[in-house]
């Protein structure tokens, strides 16, 4: 049940741009946009806001290190806006080339400091805040249930820190809300504040910018596993410090992609992207298909043959599709829309269930290969299954029934020519088709074409 019947408001952490995104952060995008497609088929109007990260995030989540956006830009020669406008572009084209559908709300940390000023505000007046060596720090031993979402023992890993922690901090799990001074000779974004000219904490603008777009209580908030302990701790810090309730109903985290054991991440050296994928002749929704492949709580491992296996079993899918749309107009076996019917209330089901993707594409693979089931109705029930895959189903179907009628008439003059011996045109039309990736075979028995290299998709 959603806090208003019919609505789901969502709010998913966005990109820090100031580097392409990698295939691990995109594959937290896309469980974000499986849940969404599904919310959407359970009924609800999804409001879903994502935050760009342009200011604040230090090369450590917590206060250490120098903020990324600045690093990047003295790094490339480029400003601060231009490496923001230039990866923020990147992303956007990775999601539409993934399916990913575009957020109802985009919002800019640098066009929103005066919501995060006042939010600083209203901490402080609840005496959540104190100033020290010119910062305002978040004082969290104001805010007993510090930690509780992560289930963080703070004990434990104030013992075990390893971090240098800021002399003017209380505590080393107190963090910056605004800050005038720091360590680095910066800063290109420096804003006006009650505190003096400076720059936010990053983790303000996530409860400042979450609280303007979907109000102060809201239903979900998403973002990677790496969030749970620090970014969405300090958040709920802030969000609930500040309004007293409890602002999220539901936190849901995607779980890694893992190369090699580790993290896929920016700083580990081991990362790659979509368009390195698509230079490799794979297709983005080879990589949707591939990530349906995992659940989205477990760690999901990166490989090339992981990946080569996606593409051929999605290849496989469309061709298959692209089968059945030509054979769509023949009647249906007594029975077979009910099974129809059963699969997709089964693969509603798991994906209802947690979004379990790996059973959702077990049941499709079922359906596909029923053979009580007829072309029409596999046709149809996969194109709704395809509104929360989103694989290219639908217009594998659309595509190559379009191409059949034409081709069928292509086939069919050529039949013609050849009956009245016109061989100068049956040729041309052979030809013409087989620039189109098709190959007539005259036979006995009649004429007959297919694909040539087996291409499922030639350009028309
Ligand atoms: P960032 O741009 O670093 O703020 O990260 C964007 C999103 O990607 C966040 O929700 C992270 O939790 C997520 N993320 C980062 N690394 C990975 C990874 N290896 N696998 C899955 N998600 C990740
Ligand atoms: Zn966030």
């Amino acid at each position: 049940m959603s806090l208003v019947e019919g609505h789901a408001g969502m709010y998913c952490c966005g990109p820090t741009v100031y580097l392409d995104q990698h295939l691990g952060n995109l594959r937290t995008y896309l469980f974000e946009d499986v849940l969404r497609r599904t919310l959407e088929d359970c009924g609800y109007r999804v409001r879903h806001v994502m935050n760009i990260t342009d200011v604040g995030h230090l090369t450590d989540d917590g206060d250490q290190g120098e903020d990324k956006m600045i690093k990047s830009a003295r790094a490339s020669g480029l400003s601060v806006e231009q490496i923001a406008e230039h990866y923020t572009d990147q992303f956007f084209r990775d999601c539409r080339a993934l399916r990913i559908i575009e957020p109802t709300v985009v919002c800019k940390a640098t066009e929103h400091i005066p919501d995060m000023i006042a939010l600083i505000e209203r901490l402080a007046e609840r005496g959540r805040t104190y100033r020290a060596g010119g910062n305002v720090f978040y004082d969290i031993s104001t805010f007993p249930p510090y930690g509780r979402m992560a289930r963080l023992d703070l004990d434990e890993l104030q013992a075990g820190a390893r971090i240098e922690v800021d002399v003017h901090k209380r505590s080393p799990h107190d963090f910056g809300l605004w800050f005038t001074k720091s360590k680095f000779e910066r800063q290109a974004m420096l804003w006006e504040s009650p505190w003096g000219r400076g720059y936010p904490g990053w983790h303000i603008e996530c409860s400042a910018m979450s609280m303007r777009y979907l109000g102060e209580r809201f239903d979900i908030h998403c973002g990677g596993v790496d969030h749970i302990p620090v970014h969405h701790t300090n958040e709920i810090a802030q969000s609930d410090g500040a309004t007293g309730e409890p602002c999220v109903r539901y936190w849901v985290h995607g779980e890694f992609l893992v190369i090699d054991g580790a993290r896929m991440a920016k700083s580990g050296g081991n990362l790659a992207t979509l368009s390195e994928l698509v230079e490799r002749d794979f297709d983005p929704l080879d990589y949707r298909y591939f990530c349906l492949g995992a659940h989205y709580r477990d760690q999901h491992t990166f490989s090339e043959q992981g990946m080569a296996a996606a593409r051929s079993a999605r290849r496989r899918l469309l061709d298959r599709v692209a089968g059945l749309a030509e054979l769509a107009a023949g009647a249906e076996p007594p029975g077979a829309e009910e099974l129809a019917e059963e699969a997709w209330r089964d693969f509603r089901r798991h994906a209802r269930n947690d979004l379990h993707m790996p059973r959702c594409l077990a049941v499709l693979w079922g359906l596909v290969k029923d053979p009580r089931v007829g072309a029409a109705a596999k046709l149809d029930v996969l194109r709704r299954m395809d509104r929360i895959l989103a694989v290219g189903i639908e217009e594998a179907g659309s595509r190559r029934a379009g191409l059949a009628v034409e081709l069928r008439a292509l086939i069919e003059r050529r039949s013609a020519a050849r009956a009245e011996r016109d061989f100068v045109t049956a040729d041309r039309i052979r030809d013409e088709l087989a620039t189109r990736g098709i190959l007539v075979e005259d036979r006995p028995d009649g004429v007959r074409w297919r694909f040539i290299n087996g291409k499922s998709s030639p350009k028309l």
